[in-house]
C-alpha cells in the first residue's frame, strides 16, 4: 500500500486483527525499516535483530550487493516464468549452486522454487521419480514446512498439524540424536533399523530427510558421526539422503552448508532456502544430474519459482557468502557467541545447555515448558532485542543474528539478552 504518512503502531495492529487471518501468529513489532542487524519500528524504536526474519538475513537486512542487484534487475524485467522465457539469473543461480554443492557427483543441477516447504516437496518428488519407491523417512524434532506433505514430515503437533489431517501417506519417523535429552547416535541408528523391521520395508523407501542442525526442533546439531552412519545405512538399502539446509545453509554455521562440518557424508539432494534469496523468496533442490533429470519435463516448476528478482539477489548472496573472509568471520562470530552464551549460562539459573554449530546457536532451558523462553523473548523485546524461541517444548532460545553484525551491535544485543534473562527469572 502506498501511504504518504506512516500509520501508527496501533492502527496497523488493529487492521492486522481485522483483515489478516488469525492462523498466522504475529508479534507486536510493526516494522518501518531495517538495515544490517537492526530493525526500526513505526514509532522510531530501534531493535537489534537476533531473529533475521527466521534465519533469512545471514547477509543482513538490505545487504548492499543484494539491493543493487535487485535494482538492476527491476530495470530489466520482473516476472517471466522460467517455463515461458528462459532468463540468465535463474541459470546463474543454478550454476553457482552446482559449484557450491556438497552433494555426491560432479554434474550438479537444480530446480528453483518459492519456499523451503515447496523445495522439500520437490526433493521428495525427485527422489520418488529417481528410485521408483514411495516411502519417506523423517526424524523426531524435524521441521520441513507447512504444506500437506511437509507438515506430515514435520514433528510437532501444535500448531503445525493439529486439525489438519488426514496426513500424506508413506511418511515414517525415526528417532533423531539429541544427546542433551539422552538420545545418542547409537540409539538413533538402532531406532532407524527398528523402523525397517516394524514399519516399512527399506526397499520401498525413496529417501530420508534430515536437517544437519535441527532448526525449529531446537537447534540440535547432529553428533559428528551420525550423518555418515545414516548415509551408510541409506547406501546399503538404495535410499537417497536429502540434506534439508533451509535454515542451516548459506553460511549460517560458518560453512556454506552445515553438512560440510561432517566427514564421510555426501548427500544425494540438497534443499536450500531462506537466506539464499537475501530477503526475497527463493528455495532450491540441488543434486546430481541423473537424479534431477529423472522427472519428465513439466513435472517440476511453478509460475513464480526462481523469480528473476529473487535469483538476482541469490547470485549476490552466494557470491558474497562463498568468500573465505565471509565464512571465517561467521565462524569467529560463532566462537564469540558460544563463549558469551556460556558465560550467561554460568550466571543465570535454568539454562541446561548451550549448543549449536558455529553461529547457529541456542540455549535450552532445563525445564520443558515454553513459559520462561516466552518470558525471555518478551523481556528482550521490551528492551529492544528481537529473539525467537524454538524446540518441541518451546523451551529453546535461538540466536540468528546477521553474520555481518558489528562487534558493538553484538555486544549490545548480548547485553540486552542478559538483562532479559534477569528480568524473566
Ligand atoms: N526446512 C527447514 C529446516 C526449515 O527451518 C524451514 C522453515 O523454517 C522449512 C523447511 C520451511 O521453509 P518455508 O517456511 O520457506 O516453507
Amino acid at each position: 500500500m502506498q501511504t504518504t504518512e506512516q500509520r501508527s503502531h496501533e492502527q496497523v495492529l488493529d487492521d492486522r486483527k481485522r483483515f489478516v487471518s488469525g492462523g498466522v501468529s504475529t508479534p507486536r513489532l510493526v516494522v518501518a525499516s531495517a538495515d544490517g542487524a537492526r530493525v526500526t519500528d513505526v514509532d522510531g524504536r530501534e531493535f537489534i535483530d537476533f531473529a533475521g526474519g527466521i534465519g533469512c538475513q545471514n547477509t543482513g537486512h538490505r545487504f548492499a550487493p543484494v539491493v543493487d542487484a535487485i535494482h538492476h534487475q527491476a530495470d530489466l524485467y520482473l516476472h517471466q516464468c522460467f517455463m515461458v522465457g528462459v532468463y540468465e539469473p535463474y541459470v546463474e543461480t543454478c550454476r553457482l549452486l552446482a559449484e557450491l554443492s556438497p552433494c555426491a557427483g560432479t554434474d550438479q543441477k537444480s530446480i528453483l522454487v518459492n519456499s523451503g516447504a515447496e523445495a522439500n516437496e520437490n526433493a521428495v518428488k525427485i527422489a520418488r521419480a529417481a528410485t521408483g519407491r514411495p516411502a519417506v523417512i523423517v526424524f523426531d524434532n524435524a521441521f520441513h514446512g507447512r504444506t500437506l506433505l511437509t507438515m506430515t514430515m514435520t514433528s510437532k503437533v501444535h500448531p503445525y498439524k493439529a486439525g489438519f489431517g488426514p496426513f500424506a501417506p508413506e511418511v515414517y519417523r525415526a528417532p533423531a540424536p539429541y544427546p542433551y535429552r539422552g538420545v545418542s547416535s547409537d540409539d538413533a541408528i538402532e531406532g532407524m533399523k527398528k523402523v525397517f523391521k516394524s514399519e516399512v520395508d527399506p526397499q520401498t523407501v525413496a529417501c530420508v530427510l534430515l536437517e544437519p542442525v535441527q532448526g525449529e526442533g531446537g537447534f540440535v546439531p547432529m553428533p559428528p558421526d551420525f550423518p555418515a552412519r545414516l548415509a551408510e545405512l541409506c547406501r546399503e538399502h538404495g535410499i537417497l539422503y536429502v540434506d534439508d539446509e533451509v535454515q542451516s545453509g548459506v553460511g549460517r554455521t560458518g560453512k556454506m552448508w552445515a553438512i560440510e562440518h561432517y566427514n564421510g557424508v555426501e548427500p544425494d539432494l540438497l534443499v536450500s532456502g531462506k537466506s539464499i534469496g537475501g530477503g526475497l523468496p527463493l528455495a532450491a533442490v540441488t543434486g546430481r544430474a541423473e537424479l534431477m533429470d529423472a522427472v519428465e519435463p513439466g513435472g517440476l516448476g511453478g509460475t513464480f519459482g526462481g523469480n528473476p528478482l529473487s535469483c538476482a539477489a541469490a547470485v549476490a548472496v552466494l557470491e558474497a557468502v562463498r568468500e573465505p573472509e565471509f565464512l571465517e568471520a561467521a565462524a569467529r562470530l560463532g566462537e564469540r557467541l558460544r563463549t558469551r552464551l556460556e558465560e550467561l549460562a554460568a550466571r543465570h539459573t535454568g539454562i541446561g545447555e548451550v549448543r549449536g554449530l558455529g553461529p547457529m546457536i541456542a540455549f535450552e532451558l532445563a525445564e520443558r515448558t515454553p513459559d520462561r523462553a516466552k518470558a525471555i523473548v518478551d523481556a528482550a523485546f521490551e528492551r529492544g532485542l528481537l529473539l525467537l524461541a524454538c524446540g518441541l517444548y518451546g523451551n529453546v532460545v535461538r540466536l540468528l543474528p546477521a553474520l555481518t553484525i558489528s562487534d558493538d551491535e553484538l555486544e549490545d544485543g548480548l547485553g540486552l539478552l542478559s538483562d532479559a534473562l534477569t528480568a524473566a527469572r
